[in-house]
């Protein structure tokens, strides 16, 4: 058999489709696509989403099928959820005629020029042009730099002008300036003015107590959350200090700080989690920055009067690319949220957008329901609780069926065979039939499908097959799936053969959405609840933890967060991938252990808190070999070693 040249290698080998024919074959029309270049295109998703409910009246809730890629616990070198989402989508999509959409999340710069990851996909299952689709692509993540960094300005500037200022009321002259003789307020004032209980709208209007209360943000530096981002693994920004320049560490002191990667920003979060750009403009209002020295309340880039610049900026943001796969499949690669303290998942607007385009309401469909499959981050313990919890809660859908991704070499590992490493040669036991160690293993698949089914939806685990997988071993798998509760359980070989390799997967989504029963969400945990039950009780019903401990820091941070009103919200757990617990030592199903919680930080903004169960880190480094290394462009503007 020839073996599978390299990703790059296979993309480069397929002509893609101009973009405008994979925008006419979804039905788009012209005034909704814009082109960026030849292969992406932005999709304005108020204009499709609003045509499409107006031309067929009681359309407005139709959707197409909406499929969730979720995994168990991985081994250090992935088991194929993106390369599997690419394969499903193409085979429904080329291959048994159905308008299929792939829904995935923008890479960040970060891994691609750090350790190798961040493509969607591999082999003969994924979206083309990778090196586009890597690097840039329309610059969403661009502007979520310059929009945060923006704010991070503005706050360090608001403390330093509002601290230097000789008097307060000096200052409410200089904040709200006369513009061709009139005082007025903006409108991000006006709403800092409402949330105060002042209902004036003439700045001379304030008395002294008011223009105190209103000007004077009083912001604790100790307290402020929010960072510069950079879209780059660049260990050396992780603590910095900030206002060392003469001018300003003259006036004001310096402030130690620390830079995020961009993707971890809680705007980045707030894009995957809007439901629109309305949306998006009151989420970020609602971001908090930092508290008020005494009083201890919250303050938010509405405070900062920084909202509406931000929503500026990230205008175009919103609108989701538009891509394709090998086989000329739509593709929406929309937002892309750190999986270690966000939801690691794709938009909710992509969502939207492509569950419309597939549903009957569609002409294009000819009343047959296409289908959307989109990708949780991590195993479905930890990326499809929070993509249910948090994700679904906000978009108000709910998945017609969890695809779950399981490899022989993941269970092997979880069985008690040795430890594999990305970069060296698997040990014997993964490249030669193992049944004993796979069968052990297959308890962790056997967790994760039960935990799938507290959401009440049907599941079908994808095995993604490997060169070196058995016939035996394939059919261990399939009866121990089975024998869990799986509804299906099919191989699956789209890595090596493309859509094809996933007919027999295909058939089995189509058969599973049939089984799906109900529409209503399921959630794991009522929101009203304390923080404190919320955690236990995703530690305890997915995790199979026996207690959670918080932290003195923990239970001050809950305290804080409580008063301000932020305790209703659902929860994001921070911690390894690699177990089902927070221990990545711990192999198969741990039981009767304690998640510890050190931390809880607040994103108001993107409506969630989330809770540190390991030492998190929010800007990776570069390895010394690192994939920046081998990439060069040659002589005809073609991009080689990327992948
Ligand atoms: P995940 O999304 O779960 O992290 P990916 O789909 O990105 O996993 O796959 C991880 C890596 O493994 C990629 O480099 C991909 O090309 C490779 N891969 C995935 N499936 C197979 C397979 N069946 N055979 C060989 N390599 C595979």
């Amino acid at each position: 058999k020839d073996p599978v040249p390299s990703d790059i290698a296979i993309s480069r080998a397929q002509k893609p489709k101009k973009i405008t024919k994979i925008a006419q074959e979804l039905g788009l029309i012209e005034n909704e696509l814009e082109p960026y270049g030849h292969y992406k295109a932005k999709v304005d998703p108020k204009a499709v989403i609003d045509r499409l409910d107006e031309q067929v009246e009681g359309s407005t809730h139709e959707k197409g099928n909406y499929i969730l890629v979720a995994g168990i616990t991985p081994t250090p070198l992935g088991e194929g959820k993106s390369t599997t989402t690419m394969g499903l989508t193409q085979a429904l999509g080329a291959h048994l005629g159905y308008n299929s959409i792939a829904n995935v999340r923008q890479p960040s710069m970060g891994p691609t020029f750090g350790v190798k990851g961040g493509a969607a996909g591999g082999g003969y299952a994924q979206v083309i042009p990778m090196d586009e689709f890597n690097m840039h692509l329309t610059g969403d993540i661009h502007a979520i730099s310059a929009a945060q960094n923006l704010l991070c300005a503005a706050v360090d500037t608001r403390m330093f002008h509002e601290n230097t200022s000789k008097t307060i009321k000096g200052f409410y002259k200089r904040l709200v300036p006369a513009k061709k003789g009139e005082r007025s307020f903006t409108p991000s004032m006006l709403a800092r003015l409402n949330n105060l209980g002042i209902n004036k709208t003439n700045p001379d209007d304030l008395t002294d107590e008011e223009i105190v209360k209103f000007a004077k943000l009083n912001i604790d530096p100790e307290s402020i959350t929010i960072k510069r981002v950079v879209d780059c693994n660049d260990r050396f920004v992780r603590e910095i200090t900030l206002g060392q320049g003469k001018n300003e560490a003259s006036k004001y002191p310096p402030r130690k700080s620390g830079m995020d990667i961009t993707v971890a920003s809680e705007l980045m979060a707030i894009l995957a989690l809007s439901t629109s750009l309305k949306d998006l403009r009151e989420r970020v209002g609602k971001l908090v920055v930092g508290t008020q020295l005494e009083s201890g309340d919250a303050i938010t880039a509405e405070d900062i009067g920084c909202a509406g610049a931000i929503t500026a900026l990230l205008k175009d943001a919103v609108k989701p690319n538009l891509m394709q796969t090998l086989e000329g499949t739509p593709v929406f690669v929309h937002a892309g949220p750190f999986a270690n303290i966000s939801i690691g998942a794709s938009s909710v607007i992509a969502d939207k957008l492509a569950l419309k385009l597939t549903s009957p309401s569609n002409p294009i469909n000819n009343h047959k329901k296409g289908f959307v499959v989109t990708e949780a981050g991590f195993d479905f313990t930890m990326g499809g609780e929070r993509f249910f919890n948090i994700k679904c809660r906000a978009s108000g859908y709910k998945p017609d069926t969890v695809v779950l991704v399981a490899t022989s070499r993941a269970l092997k590992l979880h069985g008690g065979a040795p430890d594999v490493k990305p970069g060296q040669a698997l040990p014997n036991e993964y490249t030669s039939e193992n049944l004993e160690f796979l069968q052990k293993g297959c308890a962790n698949l056997a967790k994760q499908i039960e935990n799938v089914k507290q959401y009440d939806v049907p599941v079908v685990v994808a095995i993604n097959a490997f060169s070196t997988d058995t016939e035996n071993e394939i059919k261990l798998i399939q009866e121990e799936a089975l024998k869990a509760g799986a509804d299906f359980a099919v191989p699956s070989n789209h890595w090596a053969e493309g859509g094809k390799g996933a007919l027999q997967l295909a058939d089995a989504v189509v058969e599973a959405v049939k089984v799906a029963k109900s529409n209503e969400q399921k959630f794991l945990y009522d929101v009203n609840d304390t923080v404190e039950n919320k955690l236990l009780t995703i530690a305890s019903k997915m995790y199979g933890a026996s207690a959670i401990e918080l932290s003195p820091l923990a239970k001050q941070q809950i305290e804080t967060y409580t008063k301000q009103g932020y305790d209703k919200l659902p929860i994001c757990i921070a911690k390894t991938q690699y177990s089902l617990s927070h221990d990545p030592a711990l192999k198969g199903v741990p039981t009767g252990f304690t998640v510890p919680i050190r931390e809880v930080r607040c994103s108001a903004g993107a409506g969630y808190l989330y809770a540190l169960a390991a030492e998190i880190m929010t800007i990776p480094g570069l390895p010394t070999h690192a994939g920046f290394m081998n990439v060069e462009v040659n002589d005809d503007g073609e991009i080689e070693g990327l992948f």
